[in-house]
């Protein structure tokens, strides 16, 4: 269900606040940074704001497209040159936002071209968002997009609709045209993000990312488990936010848990991605994750 128009400035809040941790956590991608470090520093932002991160900080290198979050022992630092997605979320009672930049770490230009057609991509998305539109439409001028700049889209990648406490929805926003038959609903909110890579044009499943989430209520009797399930609902979340003495506990839950595999580029490509949360109108669309 779209959010209901008396819950809306609960959704534009969660924007606002999501977008103002992408921003603080592309400044903390630096040279020797602890990739831990930098997403502790995004959470603990959503957190001080009254939020709570909707999702773990995926921090995805180089060819990873999505999906990776550090560990609670991770001792991997950025390096200069490496390109970095920051995608981030904050939630206020199960209104979510959902948003997206990459960032070349030490501010180089080398990227530049791969950041440019994503960003282009996510422009021509949603300018062409309004109720009743195709999604196929906004997935050509995606696909268009990138194109344009000699890259290609990854195809099998894809925005998505964002409801109360489900970050992936019913429909999806496919980054390549002729896969959707579906149409915007004025009210929905949606989150449009392409990706671009001069590799393959699709990803493959790499290892495990760190990221988990509960396919359903776990039953009684596991006071741990229905603690965790009251705290992160059906929204991903990861073993760093768990107390270290209580994370060997997530083994049990093992067939109740999902568990994401690192996206990884295909051809070993290069991966760009930006992404917006945006509320669709009668006109146009209100983008909720601009700073
Ligand atoms: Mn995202
Ligand atoms: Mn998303």
């Amino acid at each position: 269900m779209a959010p209901r128009p008396e819950d809306l400035p609960r959704w534009r809040a969660a924007g606002k606040i999501s977008a103002a941790a992408r921003d603080l956590g592309v400044r903390a991608c630096v040279p020797g940074a602890l990739r831990r470090e930098v997403a502790e520093t995004i959470e603990a932002f959503i957190r001080s704001r009254g939020a709570e991160p909707a999702f773990p900080s995926n921090l995805s290198r180089n060819s990873e497209a999505a999906h990776y979050t550090p560990s609670a022992d991770d001792g991997e630092t950025f390096r200069e040159g490496d390109l970095v997605k920051v995608d981030v979320g904050a939630h206020l009672d199960g209104a979510i936002a959902d948003t997206a930049i990459t960032t070349e770490v030490g501010g180089g230009r080398r990227h530049d071209h791969l950041r440019a057609a994503a960003h282009d991509a996510v422009e021509a998305g949603i300018g062409a968002v309004r109720a009743g539109v195709h999604v196929d439409d906004l997935s050509r001028a995606i696909e268009a997009a990138i194109h344009r700049r000699g890259l290609k889209p990854i195809s099998n990648l894809t925005g998505h609709t964002i409801e109360r406490y489900l970050l992936h929805a019913g429909k999806s926003i496919p980054n390549a045209s002729g896969m959707s038959d579906e149409r915007l609903e004025e009210g929905e909110v949606v989150a449009i993000e392409p990706f671009a890579t001069n590799g393959a044009g699709s990803i493959r499943n790499g290892p495990f990312g760190n990221i988990l989430r509960f396919r359903e209520r776990p039953g009684p009797g596991d006071a741990a488990a229905s603690r965790w399930f009251e705290r992160f609902r059906t929204l991903p979340f990861t073993a760093r936010w768990i107390e270290a003495g209580e994370r060997e506990g997530l083994k049990r839950l093992r067939r109740q848990l999902q568990s994401y595999p690192v996206f990884v580029e295909a051809g070993s490509g290069l991966v760009a991605q930006e992404e917006h949360t945006v509320l669709v109108t009668a006109t146009g669309a209100e983008v909720l994750t601009r700073t």
